[in-house]
């Protein structure tokens, strides 16, 4: 519009420059946009409802119930109630209390501690599936981090923050996300210190992380560098607050049934002591853990108390073996019928292949994980040969065929 003569040149009522320097202005009822600022505009409109429907936001959806959370995991992982119960009130009590601390900040609020696990379980018994299962239906992000690469810093191997900084990747570089996630620590066994008394020399792979570790526990502003790796004085470093991650931690503890039966032996004799003996179930010793046992087995009684909930994985027995071969969602078996249906293939297997698989497993002490190896080296001729079978065909996999392939 042509400006009239004497008439103040009109600006841009966000930057406040004039028409002559921003150029085309937009006009509102009572003021002018120019182009630079709506696209700014934008750009925060934008970003404030990316952050409303972030993958990570609990805020405004219901939180889902301790059965909810265990119906879901009984999808995919067989028996291991005990564990399955503990770990989803403990996810159930982290959605809670995030929610509960975010509007209880006043001086005087009850602030709720959160309540990190160890998961005691024989290797191949489902702690890790667990804890990945978990993490399918997280809307907090998660990441699983391996305690045997861990040392303190200064030495060869990764920093106890490189940690964080997985949970930070996970998060997509979201630090208040981040900051509410949780974190899983597989073989934390690994880093008990080799004699119960503390160590005169330097023990940088046991007793040295887990002091590192405990302050990650504890709560604390910890820099770590975002690409992960060592600190170098010119990597900029980003600080996470712990106060809100949860920490879930796995181990094997091997041998540790020793130092558990030794304590309920000794804390039984006397009076009814015989009774109370006859009523341990032997096989499965790991139930009766109590974290004096992991104090004795080497972890420091520092970051025992950072671990009030502590919970025990079954050793699995012929049945749950037979189960985890055709019942989790993603079974085996399961997996085998769909590769073949891609080839057009209709897959059975008679039921006593299964209970061979079962058999080999169980006598070559492999757990769980040899199932795999077992059914690999049954199909794995069939399926050399699948692109050549005739399509629309069923085929049915019998038990002398299985004992055949496993023979060689
Ligand atoms: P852990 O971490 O206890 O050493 P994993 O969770 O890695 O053992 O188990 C190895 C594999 O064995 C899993 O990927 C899964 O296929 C199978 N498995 C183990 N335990 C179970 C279970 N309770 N239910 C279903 N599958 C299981």
């Amino acid at each position: 519009m042509p400006k009239k003569p004497n008439q103040p040149e009109e600006r841009c009522s966000f930057c406040g420059r004039p028409a002559s320097q921003a150029g085309m202005l937009a006009a509102g009822l009572s003021g002018y946009i120019c182009a630079d600022c709506a696209h700014q505009a934008e750009q925060i409109f934008h970003d404030q409802q990316q952050k409303q429907h972030s993958a990570f936001s609990i805020d405004n959806e219901p939180i889902p119930t301790p059965n909810d959370i265990k119906t879901f995991l009984d999808q995919y992982v067989i028996g291991q109630e005990s564990a399955k119960k503990v770990l989803s009130v403990a996810v159930y009590n982290h959605y809670k209390r995030l929610r509960y601390n975010a509007t209880h900040k006043e001086v005087g609020d009850v602030e709720i501690e959160k309540s990190n696990i160890v998961m005691v379980g024989e290797t191949g018994t489902g702690k890790t599936l667990l804890a990945r299962t978990i993490a399918r239906m997280l809307k907090v992000p998660f990441c699983i981090a391996d305690a045997t690469t861990l040392t303190e810093a200064g030495y060869v191997g990764d920093d106890v923050e490189n940690v964080l900084v997985r949970l930070l990747q996970a998060a997509d570089y979201d630090v208040a996300a981040c900051e509410r996630g949780i974190v899983f620590i597989d073989e934390i066994d690994k880093i008990a210190r080799k004699s119960e008394n503390p160590s005169i020399t330097r023990d940088v792979s046991g007793e040295g992380v887990q002091q590192a570790l405990l302050k990650l526990l504890e709560g604390a502003d910890v820099n770590v560098p975002p690409e992960g790796g060592r600190k170098h004085p010119e990597q900029k470093l980003i600080k996470i607050n712990t106060r809100n991650i949860l920490f879930i931690c796995g181990g094997a503890f091997d041998g540790i049934e020793r130092a558990i039966a030794a304590r309920l032996n000794s804390n039984v004799i006397g009076f009814k002591g015989d009774e109370r003996r006859q009523e341990l179930d032997r096989e499965n010793m790991l139930q009766y853990v109590q974290p004096m046992d992991l104090k004795k087995f080497g972890l420091i009684p520092e970051l025992v108390g950072r671990f009030p909930v502590l919970t025990f994985l079954q050793p699995l027995d012929r049945d749950a073996l037979r189960r985890i071969l055709t019942e989790p969602r993603n079974a085996l078996t399961k997996q085998y019928i769909e590769l073949f249906k891609m080839d057009d293939i209709d897959l059975h297997f008679e039921p006593e292949v299964l209970d061979l698989v079962v058999d080999r497993a169980v006598e070559y002490h492999l757990g769980a994980r040899g199932l795999r190896s077992i059914m690999e080296s049954i199909m794995t001729d069939l399926m050399f040969d699948l692109p050549q079978a005739s399509k629309g065909s069923t085929y049915t996999i019998t038990r002398s065929m299985a004992e055949e392939k496993i023979k060689l």
